[in-house]
């Protein structure tokens, strides 16, 4: 899977940053040892001494041998030594060497010329992270989703929007603290201002806290980025179809006010279907109903959805309005 430039440097800078960090912390815990124990520093110049006496030994041919095998066993010697002394102070054995992030590769990203996993999932955290820039998280939790804000009136017997909101909040509390690999698809119906995004933003949070890769933002966007890949007017090789594909979970806002092309509705129809296929949640919010879904991106994929998707009818009156309302009413 191809990843932009950017990406990838982001990524090997959190490496190094790792690397440096741990190169760091060492060196203090190496100086405060010293300073507690100065003979551990004699050791350490002893050790570096006998490392060059059989660098040099080595140089000198066959005859070395011996010379070797006296100076492999002072080193030894003094790495036993070295070992009581930390031990002596109440530290691990292994107190003096760098506590890399991930031991495989020590923090470079590579293993024999080859990508380390710790070095992959950056590169695909960072390429989340990328495409999730254009929608920020903040303030959609669960905590600041208000019912309150529904009314408590039945309307010709039907539930009341609260008691009605209050079924869907409850439902994606459990959706989200029990998210997995193949948690159902959802699509979450209804006018603007009804909670559809902060909701569907709020599952977003807890799967990101889990560690799942999850991708967010508007339809408009999305296509915009693929438009721009597909049609070469991007100048990186990034490959948002791929992340849009294979993130764990994929949060499609505002689906209907995008702009519509045949290459836009292929483009989603691929996307829900190959998701649905590989059973990967996907979180739709639209405005449209059924009927509108139906004449803007035709039957193949709205009977996709309807298949694969769990249903859910937003109601209520316009929270933003509500909420713009309360402000200016404290003036
Ligand atoms: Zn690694």
């Amino acid at each position: 899977m191809g990843y932009s430039r950017e990406v990838y440097d982001a990524a090997m800078a959190e490496l190094s940053r790792r690397k440096n960090r741990a190169e760091r912390e060492a060196q203090k815990r190496r100086s405060a040892f010293y300073d507690l124990c100065p003979r551990a520093k004699e050791i350490q110049q002893q050790m570096a001494s006998t490392a060059s006496q059989t660098a040099r030994a080595v140089f000198a041919g066959e005859k070395a041998a011996p010379a070797i095998a006296q100076l492999r066993e002072k080193n030894l010697e003094l790495q036993k030594e070295r070992e009581s002394l930390l031990l002596q102070a109440g530290l691990e054995k292994d107190a003096l060497v760098p506590r890399y992030h991930c031991p495989k590769c020590e923090d470079t990203g590579y293993i024999d010329g080859k990508m380390c996993d710790c070095l992959k999932g950056l590169l695909r955290q960072e390429a989340y992270r990328s495409l999730n820039q254009m929608t920020p998280l903040t303030l959609s939790g669960f905590d600041q989703f208000q019912l309150g804000y529904y009314s408590d009136q039945s309307e010709g017997g039907e539930p009341s929007p609260r008691a009605h909101m209050g079924k869907i909040f409850s439902f994606c509390q459990e959706y989200a603290a029990h998210f997995q690999q193949h948690s159902e698809s959802l699509l979450f119906q209804g006018r603007t201002g009804l909670g559809k995004t902060h909701l569907s933003l709020a599952i977003a949070r807890e799967a990101i806290e889990k560690g799942y890769g999850v991708v967010y933002g508007s339809v408009q966007n999305f296509v915009s980025a693929l438009e721009k890949e597909r049609f070469g007017r991007s100048d990186s090789d990034a490959d948002t179809n791929q992340v849009l594909l294979h993130c764990d979970l994929l949060i499609l806002d505002d689906l209907g006010t995008e702009f519509s092309t045949s290459f836009v509705t292929a483009a989603l129809y691929n996307l829900i279907n190959t998701r649905l296929m590989a059973e990967k949640p996907t979180i739709i919010s639209t405005n449209l109903s059924m009927k509108e879904l139906l004449d803007r991106y035709g039957e193949r994929m709205v009977s996709r959805m309807i298949g694969g998707y769990l249903r859910f009818e937003f109601v209520g009156r316009d929270i933003r309005q509500i909420k713009n309302r309360e402000k200016i009413g404290r003036w």
